[in-house]
This record gives C-alpha cells, structure tokens and sequence, in this order.
C-alpha cells in the first residue's frame, strides 16, 4: 500500500500548512477566520479568531491610534457601525446632544432605533455654548461633536465644549471624519472619543467603506474592545488592507485637496451667481477663528458647502453642468464630487435647498476652477 495520502486530503494540506519565508515590503493579507491552538491551549499574539484580532485590522488599529495621538484604535465595518457602538455603551434613560446639522444618518439613528431602546436626544448648535448650556438635561451623559459638520462645516470650539463636559461629567466625542487627523487631532483637547469614517479620506479612493473609534481611556477601550468583538461588525482583513494603505498618502492627499479648495472656495465667493461660500479657510466663515485655533494654520480641508444664488431647480442644473465633480453622494476621495444635499437627506432634513456640497479632489485646480466658470455660466 502507499503511503501517499488520499487527493483530497493532499489539496487541502498541501495548500495551507506551511508559511512562506519572505520578507514583504508590503504587508500580506490574513484571510484566515481562525488560528492554530499551540499544545498548551495557548495563541500566539492573542490570534483566535478573526472577529475577536486579526493581523490586517490590528496593524490598521494601531496606525489610526497613532495618527490620531490616541491609545487604542477600533476598526467597524462603516463609520455608522463605529457611531453604533459609541451609542451602544449608552442605558436606558440616558439624553444625548448631537449638532443641529450632524450627518443626516446619526438624527435617524438617534431618531429611529435607539428611541427604541430609552436613549433621548436634542439638536444643538454646538458653535453657541449658551444654547448647549440650556441644553444640558440631568441625564445628559454624552455630547457629540462634528467639526466641520455635515454639510455647513460649522466649527465648533472643541476645547471650549469638552472644559464643558468634564465639568458635568458628560464624555465628549468629535467625529473627525472631515478634518482628519492631518489637521485636527481632538484627544489633544480631551476629547474623550474620536470617531471617522474611513469611507472618506482614510480610504481616499471612493472604494471602501469602514469606521474607525479612538481613545485614550483603558476603560472606554474594554467596553468598544467587548462591543466590537460581540456585535461583530469587525472591519475585513482585505478593507484593513487597503484602508491602512490609504493611510500612505493621507497627508499628501489632504494637502493638495485643502490647497484646491482654499483656491476654489475663493473664486466661488467672488462670483455673482454664488450667494454665500462655507469653507473654514476663508476670513468670511462665521467661526474662522476657531479653524485657525484648532487646524495646523496652512491647510482646512477639501470640503466646501456653497448656497446658489437661485432656485432648487437652478441649483440642480449647475449642479448637473459639472463635468470633472462627479455627481455622487460621499466625500473625500481623490476625485471631486458634487452633491445636491436636501435630496438626500430626506423631507425633514434642515439643510437649505440652494445647497451644494463639494468633495474637492487632486485634480488640477485651474481644471477645476474652469468647470465651475462654465457651469456657472
Ligand atoms: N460621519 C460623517 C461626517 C459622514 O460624512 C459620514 C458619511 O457620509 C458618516 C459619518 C457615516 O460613515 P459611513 O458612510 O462610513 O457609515
């Protein structure tokens, strides 16, 4: 008899028991769902099982903490799975603040689940620390900041707002999705949570979805470590993969779409058919001050919300006669998008109907420019 073993059993070991020794430059992507038990019962490097750590999204955790100037990273499957969990740690009883503009998804969420479960909230202008003051309830345990917000880049002094919570004993959390942490690092400030949607700029290539949470706190972190591993909405070692790749470049692309913008963001506001320009970056935003206090000083951003001096109607055409802003819903990516944001947000959103959002890309910015001047035209 010989002693060669069955087909079906050499396919499978011969094509997985056994590891290359090689030395990639570039990081391989760990597939595998679960990990080899040594003899005594133990795990090399904790490594179970996929939901619990994997190679790709550890490496991609510790990077996003790193940039971020935090502790301990936690990557989801989308940025409203990282928002979930931070409202998971919430009880019932328990009263929220979010911004009076926050991104549509987060009020819907807040509105149409987790009212479900006891958990209130109130919008609030977070640029008006009066209004906040009147805001805060007994129950009030947590305020949620955007900065810039979705879509009218409202900067909220962030410093001012957490010397607010600490008193109260409230947490504090910035989604930074739209600043990154090449401009504005919130834990620096005592913020208690960082949230992004690695969809955005992490990503940088409109070809992922993902979210990521930050903090500095050990406590907080067993609490997202325990609601990450058991709600199980764990970002997949392949978007690990390219969204930590996509952290290569962060800064050169943040760089050349904040030059871009500034520059569009200033032909727009001097023409006649655009009533108002929001951009962080020019003198004319109501809270330029505070962009200057919280940005590194050279750069705000790639986001631009401008107000067309018309109709919805006319609105929606210019918004149509671009050719190199893509009309598509999202942000951040390496091409320009355009976006028509009431109708997209829905009969109760708030934002005006002569709103036009704009994801500014790398390309070149007298291209750029020039396709607005005849859209405008
Ligand atoms: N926060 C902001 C500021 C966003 O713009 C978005 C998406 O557009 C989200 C959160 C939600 O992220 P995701 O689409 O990755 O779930």
């Amino acid at each position: 008899m010989s002693n060669k073993k069955h087909f079906e059993t050499r396919a499978i070991e011969l094509t997985d028991k056994f590891s290359l020794d090689v030395n990639p430059v570039s990081t391989p992507i760990y597939l595998s769902s679960t990990y080899k038990r040594n003899a005594d019962g133990s795990y090399n490097d904790d490594l179970i099982y996929s939901r619990h750590n994997n190679p790709n999204r550890d490496q991609l955790e510790k990077a996003i903490a790193n940039l971020e100037n935090g502790k301990h990273g936690f990557a989801f499957t989308s940025g409203m799975a990282a928002i979930s969990s931070v409202l998971q740690t919430l009880k019932s009883g328990d009263h929220i603040l979010i911004p009076d503009d926050v991104y549509y998804a987060v009020r819907k969420l807040l509105a149409d689940i987790c009212s479900g479960w006891g958990i209130a909230f109130d919008l609030v202008d977070m640029t008006n620390l009066e209004a906040l003051k009147a805001a805060i309830k007994p129950n009030t345990v947590m305020v949620w900041m955007e900065s810039p917000s979705n879509p009218l880049l409202k900067i909220t002094d962030i410093q001012a707002v957490v010397a607010l919570c600490k008193e109260l004993s409230c947490l504090s959390c910035v989604d930074n999705t739209w600043a990154t942490p090449v401009l504005q690092n919130p834990l620096d400030f005592g913020v208690d949570i960082v949230m992004h949607s690695s969809s955005k700029y992490f990503g940088g290539h409109s070809d992922i979805i993902g979210g990521a949470l930050v903090v500095n706190s050990d406590e907080l972190a067993e609490k997202f470590k325990a609601i990450q591993t058991l709600s199980g909405a764990v970002q997949a070692p392949f978007d690990s993969w390219l969204i930590s790749r996509g952290l290569k470049t962060l800064a050169l692309r943040v760089e050349r779409q904040s030059f871009n913008a500034f520059r569009l963001a200033k032909f727009l506001e001097s023409h006649e058919r655009i009533s108002q320009v929001l951009y962080p970056g020019l003198e004319s935003h109501p809270q330029h001050k505070v962009a200057l206090k919280h940005y590194n000083g050279i750069h705000y951003g790639g986001m631009i919300s401008v107000l067309i001096n018309g109709s919805s109607e006319e609105t929606a055409y210019i918004s149509n006669k671009l050719n190199l802003f893509t009309s598509a819903t999202s942000l951040g990516g390496v091409e320009s998008l355009v976006e028509h944001r009431k109708f997209v947000e829905g009969p109760d959103s708030q934002t005006p109907e002569n709103l036009l959002r704009i994801s500014v890309g790398i390309e070149h910015i007298d291209d750029l420019i020039n396709d607005w001047k005849q859209a405008l035209e």
